[in-house]
């Protein structure tokens, strides 16, 4: 049975990513039917707003979106459709998993970092005003039921996924009361895991340095939204930048799948933008799809054309286009199929 998945293509890079990507999924073998919906700047002038209702509708219908970036306008009035999105469908988890890839240039050859952002709250909801002309005020909010399901997420995820330790990142020696009571929620929810998952956690500074230091000392983190929207880059630089960092955002309703990347207006229409982050994030949708076989042989296709270095774009040093990196990718998916397919079958033991 063919999988129902709405594919947001996004804007700037995101229309060329998002094809790329569905290329590359409908040559899985996992059947697909895309419910394309467009948001972004393209629409405001139609719909009044980037994000029109029926882009939710689809979404909330469907369980599961495959999304393009989508550019925040500046000085529009209009919230970030990303943010809002996140927000009206209760994707409280952002998962960021940061893994090296070979052939990719990096300081590490070995960083296996899962990085899970709390999504709804914090700075981020980008809550502020000014207060008389001279001075703005951001609000930060924390609260217990966030932190732990978040938290309980994050050990849910090791669990699942045979990881080994967590740990919380948070600046609680300076906001004792807000960050205080993230850590509380994820000591909490740790002692729940005693025996089954490590727990640890670390002030954020200091954990920014320790990722640039000792990478391989960490595993699966889980941080307030602004830490995680900012120490998830900083994991992304680690393992060769932002065109291969892949990301989820998850809640009990819906699961949203975009990569950690913005939409580089610059680029946009170029055929040149990586595809490999969208890619990874469709992985994440295969696996969360429950088809993991399908996600095994894309992520190997596309660590196999990243190791190669022919068919690879600008940034990790090719000259190839985003759509023949697609190819590229789709090749040696069916080059899989054809050696598996060819592949002896053993005879039946005598008897
Ligand atoms: P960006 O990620 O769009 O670009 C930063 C730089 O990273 C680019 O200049 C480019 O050099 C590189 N880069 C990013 N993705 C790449 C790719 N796939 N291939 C090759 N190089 C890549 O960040 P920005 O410039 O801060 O944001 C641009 C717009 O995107 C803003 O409007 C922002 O709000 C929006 N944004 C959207 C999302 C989202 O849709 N989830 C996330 C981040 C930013």
């Amino acid at each position: 049975m063919a999988h129902r998945v709405t594919l947001i293509p996004g804007d700037g890079i995101g229309p060329e990513l998002a094809e790329a990507t569905r290329r590359v999924l409908d040559a899985s073998g996992v059947g697909f039917e895309w419910d394309v919906v467009e948001a972004g700047e393209a629409v405001i002038e139609r719909h009044g707003t980037p994000l029109p209702e029926y882009v939710l509708e689809s979404i909330r219908r469907n369980r599961v979106a495959l999304k393009g970036p989508i550019t925040t306008p500046i000085g529009t009035g209009f919230r970030s459709v990303n943010v809002t999105l996140r927000q009206a469908l209760g994707l409280y988890a952002n998962l960021r998993p940061a893994r090296s890839m070979k052939g990719l240039e990096t300081r590490y050859e070995n960083v296996d970092l899962v990085i899970v952002r709390e999504n709804t709250e914090d700075l981020y909801a980008g809550i502020e005003h000014m207060v008389g002309p001279d001075a703005a005020e951001s609000i930060k909010i924390i609260t217990r039921t966030a932190s732990e399901r978040v938290a309980r997420f994050a050990f849910d995820y090791a669990v699942a996924n045979g990881r080994r330790k967590v740990t919380a990142v948070h600046k609680a020696n300076i906001m004792k009361l807000s960050d205080g009571l993230f850590l509380e929620s994820c000591r909490t929810v740790a002692a729940q895991y005693e025996g089954r998952v490590e727990f640890e956690d670390r002030i954020v500074d200091n954990m920014c340095m320790q990722l640039v230091q000792k990478p391989e000392l960490y595993d699966v983190l889980v941080l307030p939204n602004l830490y995680g929207d900012i120490v998830s880059d900083l994991a992304a630089g680690l393992v060769g930048g932002l065109g291969v960092a892949p990301g989820a955002n998850i809640g009990t309703e819906a699961a949203v799948f975009e990569a950690v990347h913005g939409s580089v207006p610059k680029y946009a229409g170029q055929n040149k933008a990586n595809p490999t982050a969208l890619m990874l994030s469709g992985v994440l949708m295969l696996r969360h799809l429950g088809e993991t076989a399908a996600a095994e042989r894309v992520e190997t296709a596309i660590r196999d054309v990243v190791a190669d270095g022919r068919s690879v774009t600008y940034d990790l040093g090719g000259t190839a286009g985003t759509s023949d990196m697609a190819d590229a990718v789709i090749e040696r998916l069916a080059a899989a199929d054809d050696a598996e397919r060819a592949r002896p079958v053993a005879p039946a033991p005598a008897s």
